[in-house]
């Protein structure tokens, strides 16, 4: 079925959801990496949905985007952080995807007039999905399955497993399951029964699990893992605990000590001396626990009541601040909070601003008053997307004199369209998939803040939007100050804007946030960081 001998890691979840597989998947895929393995993980996620493009920010956390343009789940920004690779296309496939496959091809007759049921159609394309990343030669590849075992949605998904375990032959796939030992404090004990129950609905569909991770807020006993292993059919050693870190960059190392990824290998048949060597890595948390210096930034979005909404910002934040060895604290604002009378009051003492990506135009009016609050008292701001978006509005409004001038995302019959559809997309009807997305070029002007920021004049970064700055007006901004100065370089379109004579007042059409890893900080991120410290 593979090219080559690839292994697969599949991991699934029990007993509740949102136990952390995405992190458990991207520590164990740093721990293979750093042994030398080639890995990617990918994750399944059974809604209907053909992606997560058109999920509610409040509902599901960010939509995270890959250079190949896929609206993905957030796990994907994890596996990226973590791993400093790229995922893809490839990499987050759904129940509804899956679906749209399977029904296109019914309709052109690829199925010579059988009848298309779950097994095994829906299954074979889902075996087509997981094992279609091995054509790119990887060593192993890690499937984490969203959901919990027991859902009906994840049904399909398990049963393609329990056939991919026998066609790939013992020792060529394992499962890792990973489950929630609740603790009683009345009778101050940890119970396995839920875990139990767990392992048993995954056999009951025909999957055996090879590996348990337990999330858990106490020291798993001996007995209780002797427990565990013996009602749920794992060696002793193959139960692993998995308890609340201080921060998601922990878990690796806490994994390692208790040999997860030798035991992983041990059960994949592979023999391997070396040691993951985390050394960088350890550097990285060292810096992040012991800062010397700490920053406030406001963040200032209308989605901070689920902050796994901006989840990468907050993780770059994480990545440059210790670069810099700062502590970065965020001040979660909510845009329809900000007025002209409470800025003062909200923003005091802040050493910097970010005005968040969006769609739509609640809280709006509250992001354009707090980019002219950052521009008038020379606080660094760094506007991404909608932020850029909204920095360009404010200035013509209040330095240009363009007083209706507004994004036709939020006024269609405004005098002065200073944000526009582009032209590829005004005859665009459907939501899913139609923005401009992934990865685009960029050509930033010599001498630019920018240029200087990234240490290079051509740069590429992933793009989400529809909305454009309108190139109309590109000379009255030039003219005031906000200039334009990075494009396109095949369209011409304003991808950044920088202020003269202000401390750090850039605002990006895309999103750097995307890109930052632990390995790779972004240069943007950490440029902004160290303005904000001189505040
Ligand atoms: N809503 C804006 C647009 O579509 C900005 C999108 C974003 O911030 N990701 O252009």
């Amino acid at each position: 079925m593979s090219k080559k001998n690839t292994k697969y890691i599949f991991v699934t979840g029990g007993v509740t959801s949102s136990l952390g597989k995405g992190i458990v998947s991207a520590s164990l895929g740093l721990l293979l990496k750093s042994r030398g393995y080639n890995v990617t993980i990918q994750k399944l996620d059974p809604y209907i949905n053909i992606d997560p493009g058109t999920l509610n920010p409040y509902e599901h956390g960010e939509c995270y985007v890959t250079e190949d343009g896929a609206e993905t789940d957030l796990d994907l920004g994890h596996y990226e952080r973590f791993l400093n690779s790229r995922t893809s296309q490839n990499n987050n496939v759904t129940t509804g995807r899956i679906y749209q496959t399977v029904i296109e091809k019914e309709r052109k007759g690829d199925f010579l007039g059988k009848t298309v049921q779950v097994i095994p159609h829906i299954t074979n394309e889902i075996k087509r999905r997981i094992t279609i990343l091995s054509k790119q030669n990887y060593d192993i590849i890690i499937t984490e399955i969203g959901g919990t075992v027991g859902d009906i949605e994840s049904l399909p998904y398990i049963e393609s497993v329990r056939q991919l375990k026998w066609e790939l032959g013992e020792k060529n796939s394992i499962v890792i399951h990973l489950t929630l030992l609740p603790y009683l404090s009345s009778s101050g004990e940890l119970k396995t029964k839920p875990s139990q129950h767990s392992v048993r609905a995954l056999m009951e569909d025909g999957v055996a699990a090879d590996i348990l991770v337990c999330r858990t807020e106490h020291k798993i006993s001996k007995e209780i893992r002797a427990k565990l292993a013996q009602f749920c059919n794992v060696g002793i050693q193959n139960v692993i605990e998995c308890m609340d870190m201080e921060t998601i960059y922990e878990v690796p190392l806490y994994l390692q000590k208790q040999d997860f990824d030798d035991v992983v290998l041990k059960e994949l048949g592979l023999k391997n001396e070396k040691k993951a060597d985390l050394k960088d890595w350890k550097n990285f948390l060292k810096k992040y626990s012991n800062p010397k210096k700490s920053i406030e930034v406001a963040l200032v979005g209308k989605y901070v009541s689920l902050q796994d909404s901006y989840k990468s910002i907050a993780e770059s934040f994480i990545h440059a601040g210790a670069d810099q060895e700062t502590e970065v604290k965020i001040r979660w604002i909510y845009s329809g909070d900000v007025t002209e009378d409470n800025t003062e009051e909200l923003f005091d003492g802040i050493d910097g601003m970010l005005i968040a990506p969006g769609f739509g135009d609640r809280g709006i009016e509250g992001k354009i008053i707090s980019a002219k609050y950052a521009r008038e008292h020379e606080i660094p701001l760094l506007g991404i997307c909608l932020g850029m978006q909204i920095m360009t509005i404010e200035f013509a409004r209040n330095v240009i004199g363009l007083e209706k001038a507004n994004s036709m995302e939020f006024d269609t019959s405004t005098p002065d369209p200073v944000i526009a559809l582009m032209a590829d997309q005004k005859n665009v009807v459907d939501k899913g998939g139609t923005m401009r997305l992934g990865a685009w070029k960029c050509t930033l002007k010599a001498g630019s803040a920018l240029s200087e920021i990234y240490g290079a004049r051509n740069i590429s970064e992933r793009h989400r939007h529809r909305y454009e700055f309108n190139s109309e007006y590109k000379e009255q901004f030039e003219k005031q100050g906000l200039a334009p100065s990075g494009f396109n370089p095949d369209t011409g379109l304003v991808e950044t804007i920088e202020l003269k004579d202000h401390p750090f007042y850039i605002g990006v059409q895309y999103h750097p946030e995307y890109k930052s890893t632990v390995a790779a900080p972004h240069p943007l991120f950490i440029a902004f960081v160290k303005a904000c410290t001189k505040k």
